[in-house]
């Protein structure tokens, strides 16, 4: 989608710390980390929020792809949060659909974040 910020990052138009790429998610620092590590992850087919994602097969994929970045790529052992924020009531500011991972690598900062 044109005019979207994340749609801008995945196609590399828009500078981003990226951490991780596959074929079907992008995975990058937050401009402005709440937590030692915050990491977005989000799918490269442009969906305006989790509530739009109907479809299962897709969801369980997205949700491995986040654990894959999580514990394969960030290596947060001692553990993480996600949090997918859905429209304006949910606190959402970017109406591409995202997981952020917060966590610390160093498993020296604990919850909450
Ligand atoms: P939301 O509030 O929509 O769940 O989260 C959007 C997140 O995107 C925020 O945590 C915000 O800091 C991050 N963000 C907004 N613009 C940019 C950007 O241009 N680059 C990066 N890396 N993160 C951004
Ligand atoms: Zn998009």
């Amino acid at each position: 989608m044109s005019d979207c910020l994340f749609c801008k990052i995945i196609a590399g138009d828009i500078p981003s710390g990226k951490v991780y790429e596959d074929d079907t998610v992008f995975a990058f620092n937050d401009i402005h980390p709440k937590a030692p590590t915050h990491v977005l992850v989000i799918p490269k087919t442009h969906i305006p929020t989790l509530a739009d994602a109907e479809d299962p097969v897709f969801l369980g994929a997205f949700m491995e792809k986040v654990n894959h970045v999580a514990n394969d790529v960030l290596k947060l052992e001692a553990g993480y949060r996600v949090v997918i924020n859905v429209r304006e009531g949910g606190g959402q500011e970017v109406f591409h659909l995202h997981a952020h991972i917060l966590g610390d690598t160093s498993g020296k900062t604990k919850l909450p974040f």
